[in-house]
């Protein structure tokens, strides 16, 4: 009785950039305007804690003045006591900076942005440099906030607490190693970052990403008991665990077709994309290629996939 992903992505309507919306009891929203086919409409800052009292700011996102501003306008006359970090991507965490000298606010995260993503990164400017490319051109989830060391490094399962407010930090590895969800104890809620997502589902990227991982954090989620998700990008998700239930049939339906493919033949990441997303727009064909080629990894890690000469997306992959 599953029902498709397709069916179940939520839309909005563009936000009013810079405005602080109340939108549960003890959570506030503030969109930054950075929209773009990797952030929706843009990134959505947190304000967590009772009217008037202590609050927790989740993601302070992009390196943007104006959105701090209205961050820091919202919370006028408050203190702000936490600032919590779901991952170190280019929109979710450099602004951390500026709201921490702002308010004196401690940080909490996993920890620094991976040395395997800072990698990848470098490699693919260096590719698309030389190719003649916008080395920024495809990059919206690959650059990263290098410089960001939280003052709390936090474990899964850790508490963080404040006045009002309870939040248990679970770690989500997958769209990036260091990703954390964070649950709101008072009001049954989980900020989920871009772990899970209304509008879109989530980018895996190579090598620092991980499939299986990121299939074990949804995995999780199912046997839990938070009501409402409020994603970094687009609307909350209030009938979660039918969407994540989607997420994943939508995952293993995507693998079973690659294992398919792979039994008849040995097959490059691009002779994949071709089989399957035939009728798919090819403007498309390169993230498609993205998505294949995180399954075959992580295939490959379970010891399922062989891939020759060695596992990259340019590689003849079969099965084991
Ligand atoms: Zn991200």
């Amino acid at each position: 009785m599953n029902v498709p992903i397709a069916q179940l992505l939520l839309q909005e309507d563009p936000p009013e950039y810079g405005r602080a919306d109340q939108v549960s009891p003890l959570v506030r929203r503030i969109v930054a305007d950075n929209p773009s086919r990797f952030t929706y409409h843009g990134t959505g800052t947190f304000i967590v804690g009772p009217t008037g009292g202590d609050v927790a700011i989740i993601d302070p996102g992009p390196d943007d003045e104006a959105h701090v501003a209205a961050l820091l306008a919202a919370v006028d006359g408050q203190t702000v006591t936490h600032i919590l970090i779901t991952h170190t991507h280019p929109d979710h965490s450099p602004a951390t900076t500026a709201v921490k000298a702002a308010t004196g606010a401690t940080t909490y995260g996993f920890g620094p942005h991976p040395e395997a993503a800072i990698k990848a990164h470098e490699e693919r400017i260096r590719r698309a440099t030389e190719a003649g490319e916008d080395p920024e051109s495809d990059d919206g989830e690959g650059g990263g906030d290098i410089d960001f060391v939280p003052d709390i490094a936090v474990a899964d399962t850790d508490i963080v607490a404040g006045e009002g407010f309870t939040f248990e930090c679970l770690h989500t590895p997958g769209h990036i190693s260091n990703h954390l969800c964070f649950a709101l104890a008072e009001e049954q809620t989980l900020f989920t970052g871009d772990h899970v997502m209304g509008w879109s589902t989530t980018v895996i990227p190579a090598p620092d990403g991980d499939l299986a991982d990121y299939m074990d954090g949804l995995e999780r989620l199912v046997g839990r008991s938070e009501t409402t998700y409020r994603p970094t990008h687009g609307p909350a998700i209030t009938d979660p665990i039918p969407f994540v239930t989607a997420l994943l049939a939508h995952r293993r339906h995507r693998e079973n077709q690659i294992v398919a493919a792979l039994t008849d033949g040995p097959r490059t990441v691009a002779a994949l994309v071709a089989d399957i997303y035939a009728d798919v727009d090819e403007k498309l064909h390169k993230a498609a290629g993205a998505s294949v080629f995180a399954h075959l990894l992580a295939l490959h890690r379970r010891g399922r996939a062989t891939a020759d000469p060695g596992p990259d997306p340019e590689a003849e992959w079969a099965i084991a």
